[in-house]
């Protein structure tokens, strides 16, 4: 049945949904986690089938972008049963993409299902290539285990994109050994500024900002920089560097504002939709689910919560403090 599509109050066509399927995860970065994370009771949780209805029900009112986050999605048991299910979406050309956002640390174990699933490109996390920093800025992680990881995905034929937090005197030195090594590896990359995300227990936020402002000037000094103008539907701007050609992204909430082309939504693992990443205002989702085997109770609050999108978040650091702060943690959204 041909459905409207869904449409927010500043006109924006929403098609990109992010789900986070669990809060767990076996890294602790010390930007979007505490050492002691209360996770929720596993009973709290949407179970894979709710979650493929939830998913799928957005697909029909024109979601045609599925990624799948986290907490790290790679842990929750079972994960896998969930992109198989979803791939006959990819099948039906009704979706046209599902990714994942993940921390690599299994992936040397899920590459190839991730692709027989249908997943062609995938975000890793990745902040340093020095195996002590890792283990610092991880807290919990490995780094040769990531790197196996990225070296499964990329002969299992995945495109990846390597992610990393911009931290002030912890990665700066590391800008030209990262672009490079991405180069090297045809890998895009992307740095984001750190975002004021939930308690991280005494974490110094405004002390962990670097501002890309800064990051594109160190590039400067050795590269000339061409502004590209294609966007890829997300908050990311790419600059070309002229004398390699690699193409570096920059996602930058808090210098920049990229609302006026939102076009994405984000249900947590628990079914709750938040309508902007930096606002507090949700939609419970999982009590019009459980309400009713019929999928209608569902539609009925997905526009709800559509016609509540804010026209943007309030991040700003300019005053030396994380104004615009949001309570939950970054895990729990889905980054
Ligand atoms: N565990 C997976 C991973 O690390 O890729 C997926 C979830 S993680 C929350 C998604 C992304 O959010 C990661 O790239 C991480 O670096 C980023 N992130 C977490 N906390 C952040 C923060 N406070 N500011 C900016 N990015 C953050
Ligand atoms: Fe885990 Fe990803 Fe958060 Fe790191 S950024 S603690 S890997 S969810």
């Amino acid at each position: 049945m041909e459905m409207p599509p869904l449409i927010d109050p500043f006109a924006r066509a929403i098609t990109y949904l992010r789900v986070s399927v669990t809060d767990r995860c076996d890294f602790r970065c010390v930007y979007c986690m505490s050492e002691n994370m209360t996770f929720l009771p596993k009973k709290e949780l949407l179970t894979l089938e709710e979650l493929d209805r939830m998913c799928s029900t957005f697909v029909r009112m024109g979601v045609e972008k599925l990624r799948i986050t986290g907490g790290e999605p790679l842990v929750r048991r079972d994960i896998m049963t969930f992109f198989r299910s979803m791939s006959r979406h990819l099948d039906s050309g009704a979706l046209k993409e599902l990714t994942v956002t993940t921390n690599g640390s299994q992936l040397a174990r899920f590459a190839d299902d991730l692709y027989a699933a249908g997943v062609r490109r995938i975000n890793v996390s990745l902040d340093t290539l020095d195996e002590d920093k890792f283990a610092r800025v991880t807290r919990w992680g490995r780094l040769p285990q990531v790197l196996k990881g990225i070296d499964a995905a990329q002969k299992a034929g995945l495109r990846v994109k390597i992610n990393t937090v911009a931290l002030k005197g912890f990665n700066e030195d590391e800008l030209f050994t990262l672009s490079d090594w991405c180069a090297s590896r045809d890998m895009d990359l992307t740095f984001i500024e750190v975002m004021p995300m939930g308690d991280l227990g005494g974490e110094d936020r405004v002390g962990q900002y670097w501002s890309l402002k800064d990051l594109r000037g160190k590039l400067r000094e050795r590269f000339t920089l061409t502004d590209l103008d294609h966007r890829t539907g997300g908050p990311a701007r790419y600059v070309r560097l002229e004398e390699t050609g690699q193409q570096i992204g920059f996602i930058t909430p808090l210098t920049h504002n990229f609302c006026e082309s939102c076009n994405r939504v984000r249900l947590t693992c628990t079914g709750e939709l938040y309508m902007c990443l930096g606002q507090e205002d949700m939609a419970d989702l999982r009590a019009p689910l459980r309400a009713s085997e019929s999928d209608q109770l569902l539609e009925e609050a997905i526009r709800a919560a559509i016609d509540r999108k804010p026209k943007g978040h309030d991040f700003d650091y300019s005053r030396q403090q994380a104004d615009g702060q949001v309570s939950r943690h970054m895990s729990h959204t889905g980054g």
